[in-house]
């Protein structure tokens, strides 16, 4: 398994398996991986020739007063468990070879980017955007790998793909969930066991919301409040927002007549997770 730490290394790299007729499967990721993280490399593993995995805790997507100076990181237990899956090579670069001196363009995907995580984030779709173009350019993938866990991420990457005409194919892959099923996250670690045992809340909110719309429900608001009042029984628990939309736009819905995104986002202490379901049209 090679690493990489500059652009220009892994840029020449890349194009040097591409010459060689091989092909390339993206995974980016911020680190301390699990198995949501595996779970995505393993797929890529057997869809590719080679595998790269991109390892950066990127400032630009993080706000002022978030946990950028907190985010978990373990670069050498990482490496261990990208051998296990067998990464070809890893791309672990230092911020200021990706945002040097003087850097200063960014990406802005329109609208969708407006609400949800992005309105509770300012400027964070915008910093994702930019380091996703940015590793497109440099590694070229064939296809890119990504998790429903962070469902508006997929869009926005699937918008700014066919904005910008990268050409490559985006793979999104259902969520990886713990036994009670909180989805696996690097922030968890960060949560005390009283918060750990709560934020099991999140996950059996969507599904309540699942259960209540196959049931026959069809007010939004009905739900939401329902979800609401599951998720503040927890006392740790502090809610962003819940929230029923339309699936593709990602717009708030009233009445549920299609595909049916269900979305939370709760802090415990300083730790925000969120998670989503995809309920079909009932
Ligand atoms: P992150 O390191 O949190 O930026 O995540 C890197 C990639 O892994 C993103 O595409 C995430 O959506 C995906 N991911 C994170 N957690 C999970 C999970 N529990 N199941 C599946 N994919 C995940």
């Amino acid at each position: 398994m090679e690493i990489i730490h500059e652009p220009s290394v892994i840029q020449r790299r890349c194009e040097s398996i591409r010459c060689g007729g091989a092909t390339i499967g993206l995974v980016p990721t911020m680190g301390c991986l699990h198995e949501g993280h595996l779970s995505l490399m393993r797929r890529a593993r057997v869809e590719n020739d080679v595998l790269v995995v991109s390892i950066f805790v990127n400032p630009t997507q993080f706000g002022q007063g978030e946990d950028f100076d907190s985010y978990p990181r373990d670069l050498q237990g990482d490496l261990v468990r990208l051998e296990g899956v067998g990464a070809d090579v890893v791309f672990a670069p230092r911020a200021e070879s990706i945002y040097p001196k003087r850097y200063g363009t960014f990406v802005e995907v329109a609208e969708i980017t407006e609400w949800l995580c992005g309105a509770s984030r300012p400027g964070h779709f915008r910093g994702v955007a930019t380091v996703v173009a940015k590793l497109f350019n440099l590694m070229k993938p064939h296809r890119a790998y990504f998790g429903q866990k962070d469902y508006q991420q997929t869009v926005v990457v699937r918008r700014l793909v066919a904005d910008l005409n990268f050409d490559l194919t985006i793979a999104v892959l259902p969520t990886v969930r713990e036994p009670d099923g909180l989805a696996m996250s690097s922030r968890n670690a960060r949560l005390t066991p009283d918060e750990r045992r709560m934020a099991a809340v999140l996950y059996r909110s969507l599904r309540h919301s699942e259960e209540r719309i196959k049931g026959g429900e069809r007010q939004a608001t009905i739900i939401l409040d329902e979800m609401r009042a599951m998720i503040e029984a927890q006392p740790l628990a502090q809610i962003d927002y819940v929230a029923l939309c339309d699936s593709e736009t990602l717009k708030a819905v009233d009445r549920i007549e299609g595909p049916t995104l269900a979305a939370v986002a709760v802090k415990f202490g300083a730790t925000r997770l969120i998670d989503n379901i995809l309920i079909p049209t009932p």
